[in-house]
């Protein structure tokens, strides 16, 4: 094949690439609020939901953001994002006892932390909410799997919702719009290398 073969070939291909994809495009048409969930065993989940909140910071929106578990207030991304004006910034998990294993006490928790989320499903002047780690409260049975998807369901019909955490239950996957599982194929902590600030925390 000539040179001049090979690029009519590469332009012609291209050419249909960009059709097809000018065509999914164009039949993309509907804006609406997304249900997000990002879930899996690799790492990636939480830092993706902080990714979209600096892009929805960028364009001007409100973030309201609730972590479910709380582990460890030394974050970079709790210090930035506070700083910023347009973010309400919840940490809900502080009373969940590993230690006790106490049923009654962490479901009283998560039921108090999820009246904290509500409010903000209600308003529609959040543009994005993140519930950082949600999975584990629906996992143990802390909060009421029903309750939640039907609370998700009612909010502002433009507002986004990012859901972080491991083992997401399938009717929350049901309920999204999108839905990443990230895969964990190698990571540096069991090659005995600490959590790096910037990268891990
Ligand atoms: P990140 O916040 O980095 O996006 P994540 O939200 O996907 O991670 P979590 O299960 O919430 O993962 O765990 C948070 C912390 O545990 C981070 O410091 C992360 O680097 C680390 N981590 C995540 N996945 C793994 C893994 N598969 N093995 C070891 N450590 C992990
Ligand atoms: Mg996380």
């Amino acid at each position: 094949m000539t040179d001049s073969e090979r690029a009519e070939r590469y332009r012609v291909r291209m050419q249909r690439k960009k059709e097809v994809i000018d065509a999914a495009i164009a039949r993309a048409d509907r804006k609406q609020g997304l249900l997000l969930v990002l879930t899996g065993n690799g790492k990636g989940k939480s830092s993706s939901a902080f990714g979209m909140m600096a892009r929805a910071l960028g364009h001007g929106m409100r973030v309201g953001v609730a972590q479910f578990i709380k582990g460890r207030s030394d974050t970079g991304e709790e210090a930035f994002f506070r700083k910023q004006e347009n973010v309400v910034w919840h940490v809900l998990g502080e009373g969940f006892t590993w230690d006790t294993q106490n049923l009654e006490h962490d479901t009283e928790t998560a039921r108090l932390g999820w009246e904290v989320v509500q409010t903000m499903l209600r308003d529609p002047s959040f543009d994005l909410i993140v519930l950082d780690e949600l999975t584990y409260p629906l996992k143990f049975g802390w909060l009421d799997l029903q309750q939640v998807l039907g609370d998700l369901k009612s909010r502002p019909p433009m507002q986004h919702v990012v859901i972080t955490g491991r083992g997401a239950p399938e009717a929350l996957c049901d309920a999204a719009d999108t839905v990443t599982e990230m895969t964990d194929i190698k990571h540096a902590f069991r090659a005995g290398i600490q959590a790096q600030s910037g990268i891990d925390l």
